[in-house]
């Protein structure tokens, strides 16, 4: 089944906002199997909202628009897609009870175009719409449908998730399944490379691998006339990559994190944690914390950027950074020291390194970076030669010593 995206708001051609929708909306289509071979934008234009949905109609089975059901003169989607459906508007009376009961629970005023949002086209699916007023419409009509979606993400992606997702799984014949494998500590060629053969054979389930920063995920898809039927065709495969990548596998569960999965790590083995961070100045402290229930393992993070702070607070030595910098193996080793003392935590990470775009020499390039982690006083250290901006550097440093973290803990 072919599905395409419309976008609509002229805010999205002005580049006033990331069309995060469009993102969204196609990661899922592929997850759900569909096909998907356009995504246009177009401004709040009637005629021209018209013209666009015409020409995707043309060519798709399914067409799914986002933006322009609000209250205002240029929330003009709806009125477009009833145009080209040859639908009246007509009044949907849960719509408005729903409206109403919207604005007396948030205690604001209705307004007049506000029971614009009530109008359907005639003969519609209403999808409510859990996060604000403008319900998900859903026009079937000649074979072909156009699904209506309000613009903010925090309204579509939910409704998306809830109503529309299961309603595409139902008009495709047969049932898409899948499952991923996340993986860390192992680059995407090297990954690729594992599984050549795997790839080379696949009919259905399929593997496809996606990069991340510092990541690898494997999405394995099947299709079968039903989710069992599905999940008994993956099985097999999650089986063989979870034996080829043995512990580069973190997690096999779509939505965990690679910090979930090693803050459950840390309860399961009743281990705490503190950090201790120079150039990514809490970053990494900033994804452990990004997980709830992270307090019962999270003693302390150390942002010590200056050599004054990584003597005082880490209790680095002071011929270490005279003879050795601060951004050396020996510095990292006894920041990483110094974290366990100084928290009384059972680990310690730390991080220094060169996130440039200056403070680069010959012998100690921008993307130097020394990540070091100590258990029970012994302490390993790696070396790193990261690429890219500041920021990128320092998005791979925090991944990596994730990753690192990951592997002292494994190792206890
Ligand atoms: P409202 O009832 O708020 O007017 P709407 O369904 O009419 O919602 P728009 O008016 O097109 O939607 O957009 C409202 C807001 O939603 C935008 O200002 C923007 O913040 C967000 N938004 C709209 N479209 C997108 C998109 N494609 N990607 C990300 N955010 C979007
Ligand atoms: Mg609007």
């Amino acid at each position: 089944m072919v599905v395409e995206l419309i976008s609509v708001g002229t805010e999205i051609l002005l580049g006033n906002i990331v069309n995060t929708n469009a993102s969204f909306l196609a990661e899922k289509c592929a997850t759900l199997g569909l096909s998907l071979y356009y995504q246009t934008s177009v401004g709040d234009n009637q005629k021209r909202v018209e013209e666009t949905l015409q020409t995707a109609l043309g060519r798709s089975d399914v067409v799914i628009m986002t933006g322009g059901l609000g209250p205002t003169q240029d929330d003009l989607t709806k009125e477009a897609a009833s145009e080209v459906m040859g639908k009246e508007l007509v009044e949907d009376p849960h719509t408005r009870q729903r409206i109403t009961q919207y604005f007396s629970k948030n205690q604001t005023i209705i307004t007049e175009n506000n029971w614009k949002q009530a109008l359907v086209p005639d003969g519609a699916i209403v999808v409510d719409n859990d996060n604000g007023t403008a319900p998900g419409i859903i026009i079937e009509d000649g074979g072909k449908t156009v699904i209506l979606l309000p613009g903010p993400p925090n309204e579509l992606i939910p409704m998306f998730t809830k109503d529309i997702a299961p309603y595409l799984n139902k008009l495709q014949p047969e049932t898409i399944y899948s499952r991923m494998i996340k993986l860390c500590g192992i680059g995407e060629s090297a990954a690729e490379t594992m599984i050549k053969d795997m790839i080379a054979e696949q009919t259905n389930p399929t593997i496809a691998p996606y990069a991340k920063v510092g990541e690898v995920h494997l999405r394995v898809t099947a299709k079968a006339k039903d989710e069992e039927e599905a999940k008994k065709l993956i099985k097999p495969v999650v089986k063989e990559l979870k034996a080829r990548f043995g512990s580069n596998v973190y997690s096999t569960d779509e939505e965990e994190t690679l910090e979930e999965s090693i803050v459950k790590l840390l309860i399961k083995k009743k281990l705490t944690v503190s950090t201790a961070e120079s150039c990514t100045g809490g970053m990494l402290a900033a994804r452990l914390v990004n997980v709830s229930g992270v307090s019962d393992v999270f003693r302390q993070g150390f942002i010590t950027y200056s050599n004054k702070a990584k003597r005082k607070l880490l209790s680095v030595q002071k011929s270490t950074l005279r003879e050795h910098g601060a951004v050396s193996a020996k510095t990292a080793k006894e920041m990483a020291r110094g974290g366990v003392i100084a928290a009384d935590s059972d680990i310690c990470v730390a991080i220094t390194g060169i996130a440039g775009p200056e403070g680069g020499t010959d012998e100690k390039p921008v993307g130097l970076v020394y990540i070091a982690c100590c258990v029970d006083h012994k302490v390993t250290v790696k070396e790193f030669h990261f690429t890219g901006n500041r920021q990128k550097v320092r998005e791979q440093s925090v991944v990596k010593a994730l990753t690192l973290l990951r592997d002292c803990i494994l190792d206890v």
